[in-house]
């Protein structure tokens, strides 16, 4: 190597390239088998008001359970679909079917609960979108404003405006808008400050070591400030221990997620899990 400075490993070989794409191939096959029959589902992970222990609002998850059973990660599977066009056939699966749990819990005791999606770039970057899932929410009878979308950072460097525009015209329309990872990315502030979102999603890799590092300590204060500042919800991912919650608490941190609140569960387990609603 050594001719290439930005790599962090070795270039690929040939044969080490041909594997890898015959492998994206395979998956992107039975990817595209899964969604057609049936194996995809999702799961939902509550994300929780810190203070009261109140149910916020859930994350929906995308599962892909094999029929051998293996399942597959959507780190692994959702970067692949992402590289064709299958990514906007998941995605407009993944909003039908939660669009469609929701309507299911309208009446019972979760009505009224927030659930945030995940967003693939290339769904962003569709002027289609904002008419599209107007249209769903509407024949769902689903108020948009119980849709939160979750979108990263990086999503926003590829065609900036692009998305921009397609953010205005869903919030226009009613629905919530989160920056999910927040701090991975290299989203400036001056473009935060023009973004219409809601809320923004402290990711896992700054929880993970609270409360021990100081510089830790700081950047999590620092990031709860900045939201609230720019009166953003904020919302601290992976919190899987007590110790990492009150430090959490202790910065001003609202909202949590993470394994110590609540594993992703299908909706009905969901619905077992939370028999008194959203209190
Ligand atoms: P994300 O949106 O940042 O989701 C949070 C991830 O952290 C989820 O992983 C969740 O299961 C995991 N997590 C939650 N609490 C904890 C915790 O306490 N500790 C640890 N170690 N992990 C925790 P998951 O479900 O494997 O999803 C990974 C990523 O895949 C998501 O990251 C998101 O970027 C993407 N993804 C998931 N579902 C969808 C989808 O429907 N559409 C799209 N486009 N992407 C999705
Ligand atoms: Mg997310
Ligand atoms: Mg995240
Ligand atoms: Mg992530």
């Amino acid at each position: 190597n050594g001719c290439n400075v930005f790599s962090t490993s070795s270039p690929d070989t040939l044969a080490e390239q041909r594997a890898k794409l015959a492998r994206h191939l395979a998956i992107e096959t039975e990817l595209h088998e899964a969604l057609v029959g049936g194996q995809l589902r999702l799961a939902y992970q509550p994300i929780v008001d810190i203070g009261s222990g109140a149910l916020h609002g859930v994350e929906a998850l995308i599962r892909w359970r094999k029929p051998d059973g293996s399942v597959v990660p959507p780190d692994v599977f959702i970067p692949i679909a992402e590289q064709s066009d299958l990514i906007i056939d998941i995605g407009r699966w993944v909003l039908g079917q939660a669009l469609r749990d929701l309507a299911s819990l309208q009446g019972g005791a979760l009505a009224g609960l927030k659930i945030h999606v995940n967003m693939a770039a290339s769904e962003f970057t569709s002027s289609a979108l904002p008419e599209m899932l107007r249209a769903m929410s509407e024949r769902l009878a689903v108020p948009p404003s119980q849709v939160v979308l979750e979108l990263t950072e990086s999503m926003l460097m590829r065609q900036p405006e692009q998305v921009k525009r397609v953010m205005h015209q869903l919030r226009d329309i009613g629905f919530e808008i989160s920056l999910d990872d927040f701090g991975m990315g290299h989203s400036s502030l001056a473009m935060l400050k023009s973004l219409p979102i809601s809320s923004l999603k402290i990711d896992r890799s700054f929880v993970r070591d609270l409360p021990s590092g100081e510089r830790d300590r700081a950047i999590a204060r620092t990031i709860v400030d900045l939201g609230h500042h720019l009166q953003l919800e904020v919302i601290a991912e992976g919190i899987e221990s007590e110790a990492q919650l009150a430090e959490l608490s202790a910065c001003g941190c609202r909202f949590g997620q993470g394994w110590l609140l609540g594993r992703p569960l299908p909706l009905d387990g969901l619905v077992q899990a939370f028999p008194q609603g959203r209190r």
